[in-house]
């Protein structure tokens, strides 16, 4: 991880450049501020930067050894610390899931703390940092630097560490080991033990700017709309993954959509005995090219989408969230979905829904579903 990858975070980049250019490096910093700022992202950065062979003014040189290793995190002087769920094991150290860990954080340094305990503990119990960490902690600081000017250290979410662990680490802070530095990640600076953070450089990060976030967003994705962006970081509230999802929300709902019309408009031709046979082969499959997830999904969209030309039939707007081009279509096919009509269709769908759950055969399910519905046009 470089800054330039860094999303938005100016001053704080700034910040951290003159601290490693024109100031001790702290023996401990604690980044704090709301989930998906880039503080670990940042924290990457700094251990990069710090360490690079050759930094330049503004960046690391990102093609030394130490930025290799780094970048890929598999420099023998930086270590993690974050929350694990050992299960049913009597012990369990952050070593142990040090390959989930990278994988992970390769994959985006952008992410909510939900989405790595799915991945840790699949919501079978809290994950956490225990007690084992201590030694492990001490046992890394003893031994001398492999090759790094500085050996780094980073505690994702230190609020979760084990009290055991937290007091280890507090002794360590008060004599700190030399060529060390410690980053601590933290959304909830207010669980640490106070003795811990007044031993810290402290560093709040604000959300991610709007401007910042919409770049970023029109790179990673060229084909979205300037509105569909737009109303992604809105929403988002700065929080970078969050911001993600929406928008790949929208775009896989986005294409539902596209389905849901054909589907309606080949029913519709059916109940006027003119089928086209071809369209519709060509359309299932298509959609049983979805994975098994996506073709329920997709069921889902469309129980909405009748849902909601339900109620703008019944003149009921107020709760109902469409785009722009969902709106344009149900002012059109709203009025064609009263109760006696929206309720069969609607059940016809969760029936899908059911067979497909039971790996009903997914060509004859969605079929089927054509000609169910347009009976009701
Ligand atoms: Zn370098």
């Amino acid at each position: 991880m470089i800054f330039s990858e860094v999303i938005g975070q100016k001053h704080i980049l700034e910040r951290l450049r003159y601290i490693a250019q024109h100031e001790k490096i702290p023996h401990a910093l604690l980044f704090t501020g709301s989930e998906g700022s880039g503080k670990l992202a940042t924290a990457l950065a700094f251990a990069q930067y710090i360490n690079c062979l050759q930094p330049k003014e503004h960046d690391s040189c990102n093609q030394c050894s130490s930025c290799h290793k780094f970048s890929h995190l598999i420099h023998p002087d930086l270590h993690f610390v974050f929350p694990i769920y050992k299960g049913s094991r009597t012990s369990a150290v952050c070593d142990d899931f040090i390959q989930e860990w990278r994988d992970f954080v390769l994959l985006s340094p952008y992410f909510n703390s939900s989405d790595w305990y799915d991945v840790v503990a699949e919501d079978k119990g809290q994950p956490t940092i225990y007690a084992d960490e201590a030694h492990e902690i001490i046992r890394k600081i003893s031994i001398k630097n492999y090759e790094a000017k500085y050996k780094i250290i980073i505690i994702y979410q230190p609020e979760r560490m084990h009290i055991a662990t937290a007091n280890k680490l507090l002794k360590v802070l008060e004599e700190p080991p030399p060529s060390t530095v410690f980053i601590l990640i933290s959304a909830q600076p207010e669980l640490l033990l106070s003795t811990i953070v007044s031993r810290c450089q402290v560093i709040k990060f604000p959300t991610v700017d709007d401007v910042s976030l919409s770049e970023f967003l029109e790179k990673k994705y060229p084909q979205a709309s300037t509105q569909d962006i737009h109303q992604s970081v809105i929403l988002s509230g700065g929080n970078v993954p969050q911001a993600i999802r929406l928008l790949e929300k929208h775009e896989s709902t986005r294409h539902y959509f596209t389905y849901f019309v054909q589907m309606v408009r080949m029913a519709y031709e059916i109940n006027r005995k003119k089928p086209k046979t071809e369209e519709q082969i060509k359309w299932v499959q298509e959609v049983i090219q979805f994975s098994k997830e996506e073709q329920k999904e997709f069921l889902i969209y469309c129980l909405r989408f009748i849902r909601d030309n339900f109620l703008i039939n019944l003149n009921v707007r107020s709760i109902i969230f469409q785009s722009k081009e969902e709106q344009e279509f149900s002012q059109k096919f709203s009025p064609f979905m009263p109760f006696s009509t929206a309720y069969p269709i609607f059940q016809h769908i969760s029936k899908a829904i059911y067979h497909l759950e039971r790996n009903g055969n997914p060509r004859i399910v969605f079929t089927d579903l054509i000609y169910k519905i347009s009976l009701h046009f």
